[in-house]
């Protein structure tokens, strides 16, 4: 019999891929006419120019067990990812820029204060060996006795003082680490503007890590992005599955799991047909998981814990076709993937107070994307495109922050918000609009009709706040996969360790099946 995975997301994909590989029968069943959820790249705006809809920083997946398994097989089915070696920069409306990248003696150049410089090396030179402890914790499966091997090792490589400043990074908020650790509040802010990236605004425990992980491993390792478009994993990975005997049916949607005697059965797709499976793998979030198991899992405390999942405000998504990149105030900012558009942490804290208050920011935190810097391939004739995902915005608006916009339904104001946020961009880059070929906007609610996941256009399928991260996730005695019903399992970003590239939760259900 074969196992069914619900869901081509990331996770589905790397668990379906796995299994393929160990001689197992899989079938991926996807209910959209495309796969790949949050990693697909689509001519969103002009024909020739390729937009990654959601994902567009590979680093994750680059850096994932999966890919240290299976890289080989993966490349001869295509995949080609792209190092780059300016991964991130912060603009700041007086036309400076702070910008991490891999060459060291350029990121210390763009800080301005020489303690700076030192505490950034004393950072990086510790670096190593902290990433290599905050790995083995990322990785480890979320059961007791996953959790006390990843301690155990933790203590043994790092010692107790050296285990206590781990813990303490990992109890930080965002702010206070960078406080603590460095002066210029520019620095600060370049690297808080990581933590809403997922769900931490400044001031929110338990949010120091990404921001370390992301600021430091930009200047020790760069980033990756895929090239032609992040879609190269999803490609890659269904060359895998169907090498391997697996498939993957798109507009296949699942209704209903089903279970007879506390296991799972098989599902029921929208239609009427019905497949058997000795398992059933649903790279759902636990809102959707809820939805097809109508009768309950049997395990009320679970079924509680779905279906009491918070999920973190909302993304808009900008794609543009541009004639070319922005003109920015700061010629450099022209060399970076990633420009961070939130000059102060009080900015942060300001928009996802605004955002979860269900307000429209007044001067929205901006990731503007310039993958075509790394891979020209992506627009015709050296034209360019930008990737801005406007972070963070309420899913239901209750009002503007600028008090400028009256509508309250994202289908009337999103053209009028997207202005703003264009805008927003021209202040550092005057002129942008005339180099602005085509542009294609997507609100919070498109990103969740497109994938049912993105629950109110939350791009990380739930919250990581400490109370649904780490074994809480999604709920507790469940963050290693399993379900109440035997032969059921749940992976995806809502899943440990969580949203983005790295596949985790699809790595470790497989590995457990
Ligand atoms: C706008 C945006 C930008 C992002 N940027 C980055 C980035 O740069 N780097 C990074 O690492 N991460 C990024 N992320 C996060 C990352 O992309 C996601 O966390 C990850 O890809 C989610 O994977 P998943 O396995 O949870 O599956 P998903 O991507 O959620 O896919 C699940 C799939 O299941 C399908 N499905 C749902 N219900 C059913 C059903 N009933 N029957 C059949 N199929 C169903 C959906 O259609 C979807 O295709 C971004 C996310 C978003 C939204």
């Amino acid at each position: 019999m074969q196992v069914i995975v619900i869901g081509s997301g990331i996770n589905g994909l790397v668990a379906a891929a796995s299994l393929a590989l160990k001689g197992r029968r899989v079938t991926v069943l996807e209910r959209l006419d495309r796969p790949g959820g949050a990693v697909r790249t689509e001519a969103l705006t002009l024909p020739g120019f390729r937009h990654d809809v959601a994902a567009m920083n590979l680093s994750m997946f680059a850096g994932s067990a999966f890919h240290a398994a299976h890289g080989e097989v993966l490349r001869r089915h295509g995949l080609a990812l792209v190092p780059v070696d300016r991964p991130f920069a912060s603009a700041f409306p007086d036309g400076g820029h702070l910008g991490v990248s891999t060459h060291p003696g350029e990121t210390l150049a763009s800080f301005s204060l020489e303690a700076d410089r030192k505490a950034w090396e004393a950072q990086l030179a510790m670096f190593p060996a902290q990433a290599a402890a905050l790995g083995s914790l990322l990785s480890a499966p979320m059961t007791r006795r996953g959790l006390a091997s990843a301690a155990w090792r933790i203590w043994r490589a790092r010692g107790s003082a050296g285990s206590l400043e781990l813990l303490r990074l990992l109890a930080s908020s965002p702010r206070a680490w960078a406080e603590r650790t460095f002066r210029d509040p520019r620095l600060h802010a370049a690297l808080c503007t990581w933590g809403l990236h997922l769900d931490f605004a400044p001031d929110v425990p338990g949010g120091a890590i990404f921001p370390y992980l992301e600021g430091l491993a930009g200047q020790a390792m760069g980033m990756v992005i895929g090239q032609g478009g992040a879609d190269t994993v999803t490609r890659a990975l269904i060359g895998v599955i169907e090498s391997a005997g697996g498939g993957v049916r798109c507009s296949a949607e699942v209704e209903r799991i089903g279970i007879d005697g506390g296991r799972a059965t098989g599902v029921a797709l929208a239609g009427g047909e019905k497949l058997e499976a000795e398992s059933v793998v649903a790279n759902l979030t636990p809102r959707r998981l809820a939805m097809l198991l109508p009768g309950g899992s049997g395990d009320a405390r679970y079924d509680a814990g779905l279906r009491e999942f918070r999920y973190a405000p909302g993304t808009m998504m900008i794609h543009l076709a541009m004639r070319e990149l922005p003109p920015w105030r700061a010629e450099a900012l022209r060399r970076f993937a990633y420009v961070h558009l939130a000059p102060a942490v009080n900015d942060l804290a300001r928009t996802y107070q605004q955002a979860s208050a269900g307000l429209l920011p007044d001067a929205p935190v901006l990731v503007v994307g310039q993958p075509t810097v790394f891979d020209p391939g992506r627009a015709p004739n050296g034209r360019h495109v930008l990737w801005i995902q406007v972070r963070c915005v309420p899913a239901v608006i209750e009002g503007d922050a600028a008090g400028r916009i009256a509508g309250r339904d994202w289908p009337s104001v999103q053209n009028a918000y997207a202005d703003r946020v264009l805008d927003q961009i021209a202040a550092y880059a005057p002129g942008l609009h005339d180099h602005i070929l085509a542009r294609r906007v997507v609100s919070p609610l498109e990103l969740e009709a497109e994938n049912p996941n993105l629950v109110g256009g939350d791009q990380v399928s739930g919250s990581h706040h400490p109370a649904q991260n780490f074994m809480f996730r999604p709920v507790w005695g469940y963050a290693d996969g399993g379900t109440p019903i035997r032969g059921l399992y749940q992976v995806g970003a809502s899943v440990w360790p969580g949203a983005g590239t790295g596949a985790g939760s699809g790595w470790l259900v497989s590995q457990r099946l």
